[in-house]
Order: C-alpha cells, then sequence, then structure tokens
C-alpha cells in the first residue's frame, strides 16, 4: 500500500527537481545568449482591412541559438521574467525597435509603417524606471513618441503594483498603449474605465471560428463594438485566411494581424509587401 503511494509522489519531486535544475540551465545559458549577442528581432505587419496598407509592425524576439537553431520566445521569455533577466532584454528589444522603426521612417519615408508594437512583460512593467527606459529608447532613436506602441498584457496590469503608474507615465511621454490578447486574462471590462489604453488587440481565439456563427463571433462583434464605442482601436489577432479577414471587415474591424498577412521577418519588404484589402 505504502509502496503504491510513494512511487507516483517520487517521481513527481524529481520531474519537478528536473524541471528547476533545467530553468536555471536555461537562465544561465539566457545571460551569456545576451552577452553574445544572440537575440535577434523579427517583425509582423499589422495591415488595415480597407485598404491592405501597412499601419504598423510588431516587434518579436528571437533567440538564434548556435545549436539549437531560432528558439521561440514561448520558450525563453517566460523564464526571463522568472529570473528578472527580462529587464534588461527588454531595454535591448525597445533599443532596437526604436532605432529600427527610425531608420525605416528616414530611408523609406510614407511606405515605412507609422508605427512600431512592442511587447512588455510584467516585470518591466513593475520595475520604478521603466517609463525612462522607454524615454531614453526613444531619444536616442529618435523615434517619435507617438510611433510607439506598448503591449501589455491585462495580466500585467494587475499584477504589477507599479503596473498602472507606468501606463499613466507612458501616456505622458506620447506612447500609446495597447492590450494585448485582450479577452484570455482575468479580464474585465472595468479595466478599460481606469487603465489608460488606446489599442484592443482581440485575441487569435475568437478570430479562430468566426466565419462560422457561434460564441467566437457574438464576443468578437461585442469587443469591436466596445472599442468603437470607447473610442479605442481594434486589432484583430492571428487570422490566417481570407474568409476570416473578410468576415471581421463586415463586423467592423479595420486592423488586422496574421499570417494571412505576413508571417514575423527580420527585414520585412515594405515596397512590394503583399497585403491584400479586402474590399
Ligand atoms: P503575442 O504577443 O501574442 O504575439 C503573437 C504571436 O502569435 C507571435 O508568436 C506570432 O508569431 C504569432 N502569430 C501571429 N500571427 C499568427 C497566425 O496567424 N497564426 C498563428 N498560429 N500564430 C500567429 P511568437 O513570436 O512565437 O511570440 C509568442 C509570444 O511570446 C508573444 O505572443 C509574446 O507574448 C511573447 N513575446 C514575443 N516577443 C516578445 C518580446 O519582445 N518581449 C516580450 N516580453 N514577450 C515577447
Ligand atoms: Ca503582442
Ligand atoms: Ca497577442
Ligand atoms: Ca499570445
Amino acid at each position: 500500500e505504502a509502496k503504491g503511494t510513494g512511487k507516483p509522489f517520487h517521481r513527481f519531486t524529481t520531474e519537478l527537481d528536473q524541471h528547476s535544475t533545467e530553468q536555471a540551465r536555461l537562465g544561465a545559458e539566457l545571460r551569456a545568449a545576451l552577452d553574445a549577442d544572440q537575440f535577434q528581432l523579427v517583425y509582423q505587419p499589422i495591415v488595415s482591412l480597407p485598404t491592405g496598407s501597412l499601419a504598423s509592425v510588431e516587434a518579436l524576439v528571437r533567440w538564434v541559438h548556435p545549436e539549437r537553431g531560432w528558439v521561440s520566445p514561448a520558450e525563453f521569455v517566460p523564464v526571463a521574467e522568472q529570473n528578472g533577466l527580462i529587464v534588461e532584454l527588454g531595454a535591448w528589444i525597445l533599443r532596437t525597435a526604436c532605432t529600427q522603426a527610425a531608420d525605416w521612417r528616414a530611408r523609406l519615408g510614407t511606405r515605412a509603417p507609422a508605427r512600431v508594437n512592442v511587447n512588455v512583460s510584467a516585470r518591466q512593467l513593475a520595475e520604478p524606471g521603466f517609463a525612462d527606459v522607454v524615454s531614453a529608447a526613444l531619444a536616442d532613436s529618435g523615434l517619435p513618441p507617438s510611433c510607439l506602441v506598448v503591449e501589455v498584457t491585462e495580466t500585467a496590469v494587475f499584477e504589477g503594483g507599479r503596473a498602472l503608474e507606468t501606463l499613466h507615465e507612458l501616456h505622458a511621454l506620447g506612447v500609446l498603449v495597447a492590450l494585448d490578447d485582450f479577452g484570455t486574462g482575468h479580464s474585465s471590462l472595468g479595466l478599460l474605465q481606469t487603465v489608460p489604453v488606446d489599442v484592443l488587440k482581440v485575441d487569435k481565439s475568437f478570430v479562430d471560428n468566426i466565419t462560422m456563427a457561434g460564441r467566437h463571433a457574438v464576443i468578437a462583434t461585442a469587443l469591436i463594438n466596445v472599442s468603437t464605442g470607447l473610442g479605442l482601436t481594434a486589432v484583430a489577432e492571428g487570422v490566417e485566411t481570407a474568409e476570416q479577414a473578410a468576415e471581421l471587415h463586415r463586423l467592423g474591424y479595420r486592423l488586422a494581424q496574421g499570417y494571412h498577412f505576413g508571417k514575423p521577418v527580420a527585414e520585412p519588404d515594405f515596397g512590394t509587401a503583399e497585403v491584400t484589402a479586402v474590399v
């Protein structure tokens, strides 16, 4: 009897130990990777549904590992948040994205995306000097504040003690704020009354089955109505088909992002960007 209950528990703790050992190893590797310049940003288009024109790009981080190749942020961003490295990595991401966006503006003029979206984690948002980090990235790159959109999750806004204050500081700089993965966190529409927010990024899960009448379509419709009513801009995430794009446009969405319009790439080709207008 004792053997029967003891064994699974033993195996469980062993797995847990292995897990935390692996996390610690990965954490140390990330530190070395940052020093060795192994991180890179890729950019995914956010396009206007009515015209097909490029409205913005979202910067997404990649780890170019010498042996493992391209490592997904889903694998290392949570570890970097845990060990605090995300603060330094995040500052690098901000500086790199702002410099790249300013360079596109200088080189391409009106063909450049009007904005760049940068993901910011809960840990960064809770950090007292974060608005100064943003301010310095803007000043050093010469990118106008209104060209930067900071993407935060609802959970990050709830968690961080200083998060709300930070968002107000960012707004004071003239930076825009987007709520990422909207509708999936500890979400409450009440948040929209207290958080200074400009953009709602409607999560892919609501877009996935939008062409079939059902709950997803109902929620996607409700979210575009809330956005419009509050004077916010809605962006539909994870659009993979022309049918989804057409349906979102029909519902009133004006901006969308997803593989249908373009995957994240290191150097988007703005000159011949193959984005198709819905109308
Ligand atoms: P996210 O911010 O929600 O980013 C969107 C993710 O969805 C990206 O994955 C993007 O490549 C993917 N995606 C875009 N369109 C489609 C589509 O049509 N279909 C599907 N199946 N996927 C699509 P990625 O680049 O692997 O990033 C995953 C997550 O990692 C991000 O989710 C974000 O939470 C985090 N992340 C990425 N870059 C950064 C960063 O620079 N800083 C921080 N703090 N987090 C980041
Ligand atoms: Ca995002
Ligand atoms: Ca998202
Ligand atoms: Ca997501």
